[in-house]
């Protein structure tokens, strides 16, 4: 089934309800968005797009994001939507390799990528949203009907964030993303029409793969006037608008939960935080129920497949007297309803729970593959299974708990350490803002573990203390052997914390040394 249908038959349910928000102001009701796309589905045909050619877009986020992707899926097309924050090079790249006929940018950033003088032979025209031009696309006859796609069609290509060499184009169908879209009404939340999603992360990612549960459900959807992530608007917001949903990283999630605190505030209107893409501290999380109650859900997943491997859901998170709360809290829940989630051996054998291993998924949910990279298809995708490349165990519950990625895994003298659980202990002395740990290559150890550690504002960290806490809490043989303290970790456009540039920077010490 095409996804544009999701669109055609909230049209017809919805009414007049407006649809589309900017800030707090109404845009369009469901009626106007689906014919806005089946006329942008009309000229797309009319310019000679062929089924299955991409659409790039480029751009910060924008109300007319959501018609430019069902406009595409009407007209049987596939959108490749590159995340705002990368450099004009990085942005080049995913055109030229994803073989984009037509792009579409905002401005602010487009104009960069369009005056880089960088080729672009396949791109017929770059289209910036707030000018003529694509006003006339929104002119002329509606294609009728979506056009015909099969399940397995390519809808989305999804460009890992990657912190290491080339993006690589991850084909999602149009069926991934139907049971991503089921899945979140199983597994993370249910939506009712009344609800809106805000889009406070780049609509290029996990955010805007949520505005399908939310046509779906024929929800409002809100793009915030900062185009992003500001507490205060999204407190303004969710107060004004209620019923408000988002995506949002652990990062966003600190500080929107202490934005809150400051003001007084627990985060009236808003419906459910659905926080992932990175590890979510139980310190943290436990905070943000403490301050703003029981508004929190989480998801795990990856673009191989789309916010779509466990979820850990508010009745998880507000079950305080579950005898492993605290475990429950600090895992990423349990396998969604649409994927077999287990660990294995480097063999790929099922482990028992409570025993450590990589994480491999397979269900409705996984890629098709990566777009021309048959050799990196075939080492991610093996025997029916996605190898996530991440560690964990599961319980006998089934919880997921995760440990690390695997190639951050520090092995000294023979023994693994997780980082994760070296991260865990230091972020609870009451210095530490922020830590990463990393391994250094070392001729007696194989490797050695360093902390690189950012204290709170005004606060000095004493390198003793820290090595007391991790005594108390953690095996000798997993302590930092070095503290470095550092005014900010390096983290890429979505907040990770790039493990490989702090391991470059050792390294780089010595071979000066
Ligand atoms: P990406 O494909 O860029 O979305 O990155 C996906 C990766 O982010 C996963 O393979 C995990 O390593 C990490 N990740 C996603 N969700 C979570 C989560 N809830 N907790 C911890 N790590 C996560």
């Amino acid at each position: 089934m095409n996804l544009a249908h999701l669109l055609v038959r909230a049209a017809r349910t919805a009414g007049t309800r407006p649809a589309l928000f900017l800030g707090s102001t109404p845009l369009s009701d469901y009626p106007a968005l689906a014919r806005r796309a089946a006329t942008l589905a009309g000229s797309l045909q009319r310019l000679g797009l062929q089924r299955g050619a991409r659409v790039g877009l480029f751009m910060t986020n924008h109300p007319s994001v959501i018609e430019l992707l069902f406009g595409c899926w009407w007209a049987g097309l596939a959108v490749v939507p590159i995340n705002p924050k990368l450099h004009p090079r990085e942005a080049h790249y995913i055109v030229s390799h994803s073989g984009v006929s037509l792009l579409f940018v905002t401005g602010d950033i487009g104009d960069a990528l369009a005056n880089a003088g960088l080729p672009l032979p396949d791109v017929r025209e770059i289209v910036d949203v707030d000018r003529a031009a694509y006003r006339a696309l929104l002119e002329g006859s509606p294609l009728a009907e979506p056009v015909h796609r099969a399940s397995d069609d390519l809808a989305w290509l999804f460009y890992t964030s990657g912190t290491t060499g080339h993006p690589k184009g991850v084909m999602l169908t149009h069926r991934n993303l139907l049971l991503m879209t089921l899945c979140y009404f199983a597994d993370v939340d249910p939506v009712d029409p009344r609800d809106a999603i805000l889009y406070a992360a780049p609509m290029s990612h996990g955010a805007g793969l949520y505005c399908l549960p939310h046509v779906a459900a024929a929800a409002r959807h809100v793009v915030p006037e900062s185009r992003g992530f500001d507490a205060a608007e999204i407190l303004t917001l969710a107060r004004g608008l209620r019923d408000v949903s988002m995506f949002a990283a652990p990062t966003m999630v600190r500080r929107l939960v202490e934005h809150a605190a400051k003001q007084g505030e627990e985060g009236e209107g808003l419906k459910t935080v659905v926080y992932g893409g990175g590890p979510m501290y139980v310190e943290d999380i436990q905070r943000a129920l403490e301050v703003m109650g029981p508004r929190f859900a989480q998801i795990y997943g990856q673009g191989e497949s789309p916010m779509t491997i466990t979820a850990l859901s508010r009745a998880h998170l507000c079950d305080t007297g579950h005898p492993r709360y605290l475990e429950r809290i600090g895992s990423v829940g349990v396998a969604q309803s649409a994927v077999e989630v287990r660990v294995a051996d480097a063999d790929g054998r099922n482990l028992a729970p409570g025993e450590t291993g990589e994480v491999i998924v397979r269900g409705d949910t996984v890629m098709a593959g990566y777009w021309r990279d048959e050799a990196a298809t075939a080492g991610t995708i093996r025997g029916g299974w996605l190898f996530t490349g991440d560690v964990g165990s599961l319980d006998e519950d089934g919880f997921l708990t995760l440990r690390d990625r695997s190639k951050d895994v520090i092995i000294s003298g023979g023994s693994n350490i997780y980082p994760r659980e070296v991260e865990e202990v230091l972020l609870h002395h009451p210095a530490v803002a922020e830590v990463s740990v990393v391994g250094q290559r070392d001729p007696e150890w194989g490797e050695i573990v360093i902390a690189f550690v950012v204290a709170r504002d005004g606060a000095t960290v004493d390198p003793q203390s820290l090595d007391e806490l991790c005594r108390e809490h953690i095996a000798r043989f997993k302590r930092p052997k070095q503290y470095r303290i550092v005014d900010a970790l390096p983290k890429n456009h979505y907040g990770k914390v790039l493990k490989t540039e702090l391991r470059a920077r050792l390294a780089g010490e010595q071979l000066s040394n």
